[in-house]
């Protein structure tokens, strides 16, 4: 167990530094984004345009991992509110719809009836996100995402299906190592994410795999402390 703090306390303190990294490196990307940006659209500098293109695109994928790497190692507490969990996804659907129809793909959202739970509506945003967002790149095919939510015993569910193309049984084991990607210009920062800010609502992730597509099932409690987990 003693070994077991050390590492947890080490890691804590490799997060902290590399926030602090994430911000500084950012500040001269901004720079050099806007300079690149105004270089653009010279048109003495048209013959270069599409490495001009390939910068400001390599530019905006570092921001992106350091934007994932930041919501990871950030330290803010988790701000809980009681809410309804159906609400949140209904003003969230028509983002992930829009995102969806712009790759020809089509998703669901099916509520159930669900009791309110405890929960930091933008942490769970991002969660619903990340997952829409890899349930949608999984599929090539003009497959379905399906968003619902239905209560089993106690818990609350959250689950996010899609008819993609499935993880392979060995790559599931990597789920949640940072970094972990099988995609060109994947982050590997998605799930560990998720499985962040399930840990702090005390959620539990469920994955099921297979030929026919993925399933990620969150189970939530319905209240937070109180000698309620
Ligand atoms: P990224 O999307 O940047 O690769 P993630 O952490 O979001 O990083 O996902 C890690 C890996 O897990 C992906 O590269 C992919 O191999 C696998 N994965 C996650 N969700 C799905 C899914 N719905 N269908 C198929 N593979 C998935
Ligand atoms: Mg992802």
């Amino acid at each position: 167990i003693e070994l077991e703090v050390t590492k947890l306390e080490r890691l804590n303190l490799i997060g902290q530094l590399a926030a602090g990294l994430g911000h500084e490196v950012r500040n001269p990307m901004t720079t050099i984004r806007g300079f690149l940006q105004i270089l653009h659209t010279k048109s003495d500098l048209l013959p270069y345009k599409s490495y001009f293109d390939l910068m400001i695109e390599e530019l905006d994928r570092a921001n992106s991992i350091i934007t994932d790497f930041l919501s990871i190692a950030k330290n803010k507490s988790t701000e809980f509110k009681r809410q309804c969990l159906n609400t949140l996804l209904t003003n969230l659907f028509p983002l992930i719809l829009a995102y969806a129809y712009s790759q020809d793909k089509k998703c669901n959202f099916e509520p159930g009836e669900i009791t309110e739970l405890d929960i930091d509506s933008s942490e769970i945003t991002q969660l619903v996100l990340n997952l829409a967002r890899n349930g949608l790149e999984a599929m090539h095919n003009n497959g379905y995402l399906t968003i619902r939510t239905f209560m089993d015993d106690q818990f609350i569910v959250l689950s996010v299906k899609d008819e993609g193309t499935g993880i392979k049984p060995e790559d599931v084991l990597k789920l949640g190592t940072p970094f972990f990607t099988t995609k060109e210009n994947g982050t590997g920062l998605g799930i560990p994410m998720c499985y962040n800010i399930a840990r702090r609502h005390f959620a539990k992730i469920e994955v099921k795999s297979g030929s026919e597509g993925t399933t990620f099932l969150i189970r939530f409690p319905q209240h937070i402390g109180n000698g309620a987990i």
